[in-house]
This record gives C-alpha cells, sequence and structure tokens, in this order.
C-alpha cells in the first residue's frame, strides 16, 4: 500500500511518514499543491493525506482537480481545528474523510486503515482468503488462527493482494505499490517473494496466472 502525505509542515509530516511506516505503508511526501497535484495524477497510490493549507495551490484545489480527472484514490483531509466550512467543503470536494489538527496518530491510522479496506470493499480490519487472515490493525498473518512470521515486505504482499481478493494483479502493479522509490524494483525479486509466502503460507494460496499476475482467493477453475 502507497500512501501520499500531502503537507507542508515538516515536522507533521515526518511524524505521519513514520508512523505509516511502521505501520506497512511506503509512503511519499509533497511540500507543496503544485507537487502533490502532479504525484497524484501520475502515480498510482492507495490513498491520500491532503493538508488542506498549502504553498502555492490550495489543497482543496488539487483535490478538485485530482476528482475532475477522475482521480479516486481515497482522501483523508486535514484541516486546522474549528473550520467546519473548510471540512464541508473538503468533503463536498470529494473527501472521503477528514482529521483536525491537533490530532492523535493513533486515530491517523486507523483512520487510514478503514479508508484503505473500504475503498477495497471491506467492512472489517481482518481480511481473510481459506485458512489465510491477515489483521490490518496488528499487521499479524495467520494461518488457522496461528501466527506466521513475515518480513515487512512479504505482509504487504499478501495484505495488499487480499485487499484486492479475486482480481488478478499484475506484477508491475505489485511493485509500483509495494516498493519503496529507493528499492530496487524487479520482476524476478517479486517472485522470490511470492516463493518465500508459498513456503510459509502453502503452494495454493497465492496463485499464478502466467503472463497476466497472481490473485489470492481467485474461485476454483
Ligand atoms: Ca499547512
Amino acid at each position: 500500500m502507497r500512501i501520499l502525505i500531502v503537507e507542508d509542515e515538516p515536522a507533521i509530516a515526518a511524524s505521519i511518514s513514520a508512523a505509516l511506516g511502521a505501520s506497512g505503508y511506503q509512503t511519499r511526501t509533497a511540500v507543496d499543491g503544485e507537487e502533490a497535484w502532479f504525484l497524484g495524477d501520475t502515480e498510482a497510490f492507495d490513498l491520500v493525506v491532503l493538508d488542506l493549507g498549502l504553498p502555492g495551490m490550495d489543497g482543496l484545489a488539487v483535490l478538485k482537480r485530482w476528482r475532475s480527472a477522475g482521480r479516486e484514490m481515497p482522501v483523508l483531509i486535514l484541516t486546522a481545528r474549528g473550520t467546519w466550512p473548510e471540512r464541508v467543503e473538503g468533503i463536498d470536494a470529494g473527501a472521503d474523510d477528514y482529521l483536525a489538527k491537533p490530532f492523535r496518530i493513533e486515530e491517523l491510522l486507523a483512520r487510514v486503515r478503514a479508508l484503505i479496506r473500504r475503498a477495497a470493499g471491506h467492512a472489517s480490519p481482518v481480511l481473510a482468503a481459506g485458512p489465510v487472515s491477515v489483521d490490518t490493525r496488528q499487521m499479524r498473518v495467520m494461518i488457522d488462527g496461528a501466527n506466521v512470521a513475515v518480513s515487512p515486505l512479504e505482509y504487504r504482499l499478501i495484505a495488499y493482494l487480499l485487499h484486492h481478493k479475486g482480481r488478478v494483479v499484475s506484477p508491475g502493479e505489485l511493485i509500483e505499490h509495494l516498493y519503496g522509490d529507493d528499492d530496487a524494483r524487479d520482476a524476478n525479486a517479486l517472485e522470490a517473494v511470492i516463493t518465500r509466502l508459498r513456503k510459509k503460507l502453502g503452494a495454493d494460496v497465492v496463485q499464478t496466472r502466467r503472463g497476466f499476475g497472481y490473485v489470492i482467493g481467485a474461485e476454483a477453475e
């Protein structure tokens, strides 16, 4: 899962980025409206945390431009406390949720988890396919209810496929959403992660559709 953080105050941006990183998300930070708009328009993100008060183009204008261009990723707006007209305007402009500053980082994380799973059509923070389940609150992977030790990358991969259960996900999409901008990205490394996951979770948990990609929880053929 890849999240764009749009925040011009460095301390707030850094604390959000650290908390999301510790929760298994890849993050990218933009510090002004133009950069935010460009990144959101040209790269794939699973969610955006968007501060409304930004230098240059403000957050509301950025959001309106994304929505009118058909960009549908969930957007959580950050607003100053007490500015309810701003929140109403933000939600009318296509925001999915808002958080008033100052906020507790735990609340931001809970809202991020909820928005991402709702965008994928899931009501519960625990995602499951057959014997495999993932608790997105605790970043735990279980098989028949027993914990399985996984690396952060393995966690991100299984959680991404479970969020998109039943859909074949291409290697390119997985690489884009799982790896950071500085990580080496290639399909062989991805295949190696899938192989490790199959050893830990069972050979047929993640299925390969040759030439198309990977799927979890697909109907039996
Ligand atoms: Ca600001």
